[in-house]
C-alpha cells in the first residue's frame, strides 16, 4: 500500500535510514544513479537523475525542480497560469522509497516515483500524485472506500532508424496473429525478463488490434501505485526496445486514422474488504454503492475527457467503432460504450469484479485520470445517483431518437469541447484544486492552440513519439 502522508523536510522517521540502506543495496548491484520522475499536466513523464550516493539526500531534502514544468505542453513550450508557468521557485522532489526499484532493461540504474512539495514543507497543490494520494486518502476517512486500480498498456512498434516523421509496423504479422508474436519474440521475451525483475505482476502481453501494436496488462494495486506502475511499465517496455532497435510509441493515434492506442483503467471499490462490484443485489452482481460510483463515473464522462483523452491526438483514436468506448453508456463486457461492467469468472468474482473505464489513453496523467474518476465516482455514490439502462452492441447503430431515450451521447470530439465540459464541472475542478484545474484547462488550450490548422496525419505526427 502506498504511504499516504506528505513527505516533510528533513524526511519523515526512518526514511532517511532506509535510502541509506536501499542505496547501498544497490549500489552493491551495480546502480549508479536513480532516475526520479512524475507525470506533467500534459502527460508527458519529465524526471531528474541523482547517484545513488544522493539517495540518503534526497529522502530527507529531497531534489530540485522548477514549478514551471506543471504548465509545459507535449511540445516543450510553456502556457501560464495565474500560478504556475512562471520562470521564479523551485520545489523538492521526494522519491516514494516503496516504489524504488532497479531498471533491469537500463543497467546502471534505478527509478522512483516523486511527490513534490515545497521549500516550506507544503504540498505542492500542482503535484498529480499529491492530489491523488490526497484523493485516496479522503476516500478512505470519509467514504471508508478502498480502491484497486490497473492501467492497460497499448503501444505501436515501430524501428528506430525509420525517419520519426512517419510511422511504419515493424512487426506486420495479422492482429492478434502468432505471427507477430514470433516476429519480436525476443523483445516480447526480455520484456517479461525485465518486469519480472521489477517485480511487476504481468498478467498479460499480445499483439494487439493495430499495426504494430502490442498490449500489456498488470495485475491491480492500490490507485497510487497503479499509476506509478504505468509510468514504470511504459519505461521498460521504451528501454527493451531501445535495446531491440526499436522505437515505441504510446500515442493515441499513430496515424491520422485507424485503431489506436488505449489506456483503459480498470477500477475497483472495496469496503472492509469485500469487492463492492461483486456478490451484490444490483446489475451484474454490482453492490448499490457500485452501480452508483459507476453512475457518478458516467454522468461526468464529457468533462473527465478533458483529463484522460489529454491530446489534440487523442481524438483520433475516440472515434466509433475502435473499441475507445466514445459514448456515454455502460454494459456487461461491452466494448464500445465507455464503460464495461467486467464480472470476471465465476469463482474468482469476489476478486475480479471491475468497472473499466475506456476512453483514457496514454497522454493522460494516470495520477489525474485516476483521481478524477474516483471524485466522480465517489459523488455519484454520495448522492445515490441512479445508473440508467445498460446497453449492448455498438452504440454507434442508435438512431437520434433511440440515443436520446437511453441517454446515450457521443463524447467530444475534439479537445476544445471536452475543455468547455470540464470548465463546466465544478465537482472536477473542487476536486482538483484551482492550480492544478487552471493548469489542466491552460495545457488543454495550449494543446489546441499548437495544431490549429493542422490535419489528422499531422496532427498524429505531432505527437507520435513524445509520449
Ligand atoms: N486499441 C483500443 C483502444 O484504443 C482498445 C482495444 C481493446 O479493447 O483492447 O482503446
Ligand atoms: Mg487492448
Amino acid at each position: 500500500m502506498t504511504t499516504l502522508a506528505d513527505p516533510v523536510p528533513g524526511g519523515r522517521p526512518g526514511d532517511v535510514e532506509r535510502a541509506t540502506a536501499l542505496g547501498g543495496e544497490l549500489a552493491g548491484r551495480g546502480v549508479h544513479g536513480v532516475v526520479l520522475s512524475y507525470v506533467d499536466t500534459a502527460g508527458i513523464t519529465r524526471i531528474k537523475t541523482i547517484p545513488v550516493a544522493k539517495l540518503p539526500a534526497a529522502a530527507a531534502w529531497g531534489v530540485g525542480m522548477s514549478p514551471v514544468f506543471d504548465t509545459f505542453l507535449a511540445n516543450d513550450a510553456i502556457v501560464a497560469t495565474d500560478v504556475l508557468g512562471s520562470p521564479d521557485g523551485d520545489l523538492r522532489l521526494y522519491p516514494d522509497l516503496d516504489q524504488l526499484v532497479a531498471l533491469a532493461a537500463q543497467p546502471g540504474w534505478a527509478w522512483a516515483p516523486v511527490d513534490r512539495i515545497t521549500q516550506d514543507g507544503e504540498r505542492h497543490p500542482g503535484c498529480s500524485r499529491t492530489f491523488l494520494r490526497r484523493i485516496t486518502a479522503a476516500a478512505e476517512e470519509r467514504h471508508g472506500v478502498a480502491f484497486k486500480a490497473a492501467v492497460e498498456i497499448e503501444w505501436s512498434v515501430g524501428a528506430d532508424t525509420t525517419p520519426t516523421d512517419r510511422f511504419e509496423p515493424v512487426a506486420t504479422g495479422p492482429a492478434y496473429g502468432a505471427a507477430r508474436q514470433v516476429e519480436l519474440s525476443d523483445f516480447l521475451a526480455e520484456l517479461l525478463a525485465a518486469c519480472a525483475a521489477q517485480g511487476v505482476d504481468v498478467d498479460q502481453v499480445h499483439p494487439e488490434y493495430a499495426a504494430g501494436q502490442f498490449e500489456i496488462s498488470v495485475g491491480a494495486l492500490d490507485p497510487v501505485a497503479a499509476a506509478d506502475r504505468s509510468v514504470l511499465v511504459r519505461q521498460t517496455v521504451r528501454a527493451v526496445a531501445r535495446r531491440h532497435a526499436l522505437r515505441v510509441s504510446f500515442a493515441p493515434a499513430v496515424r491520422g486514422e485507424g485503431v489506436g492506442n488505449g489506456g483503459h483503467v480498470h477500477l475497483s471499490a472495496w469496503r472492509d474488504g469485500a469487492n463492492l462490484y461483486s456478490g451484490g443485489a444490483g446489475r451484474h452482481g454490482m453492490t448499490a454503492d457500485a452501480e452508483a460510483f459507476t453512475a457518478g463515473v458516467l454522468a461526468r464522462l464529457p468533462a473527465l475527457t478533458a483529463v484522460t483523452a489529454p491530446s489534440p491526438a487523442s481524438y483520433l483514436r475516440l472515434r466509433p467503432s475502435q473499441w475507445a468506448g466514445v459514448f456515454t453508456a455502460w454494459g456487461l463486457e461491452t466494448r464500445e460504450a465507455a464503460l464495461r461492467v467486467v464480472t470476471g469468472t465465476r469463482g474468482l468474482r469476489d476478486q475480479a469484479a471491475n468497472l473499466e473505464i475506456k476512453p483514457v489513453d496514454l497522454a493522460a496523467n494516470p495520477y489525474l485520470t485516476l483521481g478524477c474518476l474516483i471524485a466522480a465516482g465517489l459523488d455519484g455514490m454520495a448522492s445515490s445517483t441512479p445508473l440508467p439502462e445498460e446497453i449492448t452492441g455498438d452504440p454507434a447503430r442508435f438512431d437520434a431518437a433511440e440515443a436520446a431515450k437511453r441517454g446515450v451521447r457521443r463524447l467530444p470530439v475534439g479537445l476544445p469541447e471536452a475543455v468547455a465540459a470540464f470548465r463546466e464541472d465544478a465537482l472536477l475542478r473542487d476536486a482538483l484544486g484551482p492550480v492544478l484545474a487552471d493548469a489542466v484547462t491552460a495545457v488543454r488550450e495550449g494543446e489546441s492552440a499548437a495544431v490549429a490548422g493542422l490535419d489528422d496525419e499531422q496532427i498524429a505526427a505531432a505527437y507520435r513519439w513524445k509520449y
